[in-house]
């Protein structure tokens, strides 16, 4: 089995303080020794060097839609394209987040399941990808927030119909719609969608399956709804209130705050994306801020996740969304944590993100102290080396 030695640098394994001057053994897939680098004097084999930069684990980003490609309006850039396509720009995502240094992602719907075979492909290692795991599509009620793309269901019993057909085609965890949202027309983020009742008997018949699940959450009264159901993770979590607070630290829910998702909209506001896209987007930008601050301040969980595929959250830009963490306050070592650690422990991917003897190599190499500067890990512009399973990762 290959053996390769990463030294010369320092390590960020991913739940510590940074490393100075500490090498890491890889063989074949999995990371067999990390210590200081004179351990390693006598060592014979390949290495690699990271003097001047800092290896770490690849990041997880725990909320991306890999059908769209960050088009100003995203769901119509599918409409009436052939299949094959969009399974192909599923293919296109999925490698381009690996070569930014995303080794996993949480799709959090889809289409059509379309997304189902690639996420198998990279798995497998049939094709080279990020781990990949997928909800299908996002149960949603008449008229609900996804309401265009996702798979409407009303009343307790159709819910649990609706969640069982996930399943049954193959899903990892299931998405479901707690509150209106800012991309889908005539609905207000403010406004709870499922009753309690609707989504409890969701995410319980996902867990009698095992499956975790993710609640797309920003008005109060619908993050509380989740929560109590007893939610995996709240997406976005916008008008998160005291009360919401104090059920997610009681009950260890997960929060995945997607900034860059309105951060890109707001950047991008003349750029062709609907008006009644932005109007929102302005509405709730500081109270989203706001929230997130609360939520870390009470030392909540935070997993990193983008939303990338919506507009202008381009795929491959995901790790900046650890930059504008640390924008609202989020001191740069859990951000590194966040994008490492803990997203893949939300994702229960739990031999990957650490730097640690027996996990898998799946590492990103980058110029300078990330603990210092987030930008050394965020902007890709100063990655210098991905690695996936042992393997380095190239594209042609
Ligand atoms: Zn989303």
């Amino acid at each position: 089995m290959t053996a390769i030695l990463y030294s010369g640098g320092d390590v960020f394994d991913g739940t510590g303080d940074l490393l100075k001057d500490h090498a890491v053994l890889v063989e074949g897939d999995t990371i067999k020794d990390v210590a200081p680098a004179e351990k390693f004097s006598d060592y014979q084999g390949e290495r690699v060097d990271t003097s001047g930069g800092t290896l770490m684990p690849g990041i997880a980003d725990c909320h991306v839609h890999l059908v769209y490609k960050g088009e100003a309006d995203p769901r119509s850039s599918i409409e009436g394209v052939n299949p094959g396509e969009i399974t192909l720009r599923v293919l296109e995502n999925a490698q381009l987040s690996l070569k930014s240094g995303i080794t996993a992602v949480r799709d959090c719907g889809g289409r059509e399941y379309l997304e189902f075979p690639v996420r198998d492909a990279c798995n497998s290692g049939r094709f080279f990808g990020p781990n990949i795991m997928a909800s299908g599509k996002m149960i949603c009620m008449t008229g609900g927030h996804g309401n265009r793309n996702g798979r409407i269901a009303d009343g307790c019993d159709e819910v649990i119909k609706a969640v069982r057909e996930q399943i049954h085609a193959g899903s990892d965890l299931i998405k479901i719609m707690a509150t209106g949202g800012v991309m889908t027309p005539r609905v207000n983020p403010e406004d709870a969608h499922y009753s309690a009742e609707e989504m409890h008997a969701g995410v319980n018949e996902a867990r009698r399956f095992h499956k975790t699940s993710a609640s797309h959450a920003q008005g109060a009264e619908g993050i509380m709804n989740a929560v109590k159901a007893g939610i995996t993770s709240i997406e976005h979590g916008i008008f998160m209130d005291q009360e919401c607070l104090d059920a997610m630290m009681e009950r260890g829910t997960f929060l995945v705050p997607t900034l860059a998702a309105v951060q890109n909209i707001l950047n991008n506001a003349d750029n062709g994306i609907a008006d009644y896209v932005v109007e929102k987007s302005r509405r709730v930008f500081e109270k989203h801020k706001e929230s997130f601050k609360m939520f870390y301040k009470a030392g909540g969980k935070i997993a990193m996740g983008t939303d990338a595929g919506t507009p202008f959250n381009l795929h491959g830009e995901n790790a900046m969304e650890m930059a504008y963490m640390v924008d609202c306050g989020m001191t740069p070592i859990d951000a590194l944590k966040s994008a490492t650690s803990v997203a893949h422990g939300l994702m229960e991917l739990d031999d990957r993100g650490q730097v640690k003897p027996g996990f898998k190599a799946d590492l990103l190499i980058v110029s300078g102290n990330p603990v210092d500067d987030i930008l050394m890990a965020a902007a890709k512009k100063n990655h210098r080396m991905v690695v996936k399973n042992g393997q380095k990762v190239e594209f042609p």
